[in-house]
C-alpha cells in the first residue's frame, strides 16, 4: 500500500448514550421545515417537496465546547433542530420502513452566517458558505431509537442567556421524519454514519460573543454552546 501524503483527517465521532461513538459521514440538512420559520424568512412553504442543503462532517462542533464567532460574518444565527441519525443503508426505503434505518436521534444546532447566506440567495448562488463552515454543526449526544419512547410530538426549544428562543413542537414539521427518510432516499443512497438535520422552527436570531446556547428536544440529551 503506497503511504498517504498526510494523515487522514479522523472522522468526527459523536457520544451515544451509553458509551459508544457514532461516526459522523454526511449531514443533509432539511430548509424551511417549520411553516412559522419559513414565513419569518419572508418564503412560503413548498408543500410539493422538501429540499436540501448540506454540511461536512468537519463541520460538527460536540456539545459542551465553546463556538469561536467564525470569520466573514456579522449576522451568526442559531437554528435549534431535529437530528435523526442513520444506522443503517436506505435506498429508495418507504415510509412505513424509513424508521427501521435510523439509529438514534439527538439535539442540534445549524449555526448560520445569515448576512452570507441572505447574498448568496439574491444572486441565487449556492449557499455553502452561509451553512458549512468550521463548528457549524453543534451536535448533542445521540440517543438510540430504541431508548427514545416517541420523538414525534416532543417539544423542541432553545435558550440564549437563558432566555426562550425558540419553541414548537416537533409534530409542527412540514415533512415529517419518515417523508424525509423516504425523500432523500430516493436522491442519495443513505449510509450508516449519515445525519438528517431536519430544520428549525421560528425564532432564528443573532448571537454575539459571550452568548450561551442551550437546546431541548424532550427525551433527548441537550445540546449546548458558548460563543467566544
Ligand atoms: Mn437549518
Amino acid at each position: 500500500m503506497p503511504d498517504t501524503v498526510f494523515p487522514p483527517r479522523p472522522t468526527p465521532l459523536v457520544p451515544v448514550t451509553g458509551g459508544d461513538m457514532f461516526p459522523v459521514a454526511r449531514i443533509f440538512c432539511v430548509g424551511r421545515n417549520y411553516a412559522a420559520h419559513a414565513a419569518e424568512m419572508g418564503h412560503a412553504v413548498d408543500r410539493e417537496a422538501p429540499f436540501y442543503f448540506t454540511k461536512s462532517a468537519h463541520a460538527v462542533l460536540l456539545s459542551g465546547n465553546d463556538m469561536p464567532y467564525p470569520p466573514r460574518t456579522n449576522d451568526l444565527h442559531h437554528e435549534m433542530e431535529l437530528v435523526v441519525a442513520i444506522g443503517a443503508a436506505a435506498r429508495g426505503v418507504q415510509q412505513e420502513d424509513a424508521l427501521k434505518v435510523v439509529f438514534g436521534y439527538s439535539c442540534g444546532v445549524d449555526m448560520t452566517r445569515r448576512d452570507l447566506q441572505a447574498a448568496a440567495k439574491d444572486k441565487r448562488r449556492p449557499w455553502d458558505t452561509g451553512k458549512d463552515f468550521e463548528n457549524a454543526a453543534i451536535l448533542g449526544p445521540l440517543t438510540p431509537a430504541a431508548d427514545v419512547a416517541d420523538i414525534t410530538a416532543s417539544t423542541i426549544a432553545l435558550t440564549v442567556n437563558g432566555v426562550t428562543r425558540q419553541t414548537a413542537s416537533i409534530a409542527d414539521m412540514v415533512w415529517s421524519i419518515t417523508e424525509i427518510i423516504a425523500d432523500l432516499s430516493t436522491l442519495y443512497t443513505l449510509m450508516p454514519g449519515d445525519l438528517i438535520m431536519t430544520g428549525t422552527p421560528a425564532g432564528v436570531g443573532p448571537v454575539v460573543a459571550g452568548d450561551v446556547l442551550h437546546g431541548t428536544i424532550d427525551g433527548l440529551m441537550p445540546v449546548s454552546t458558548r460563543i467566544v
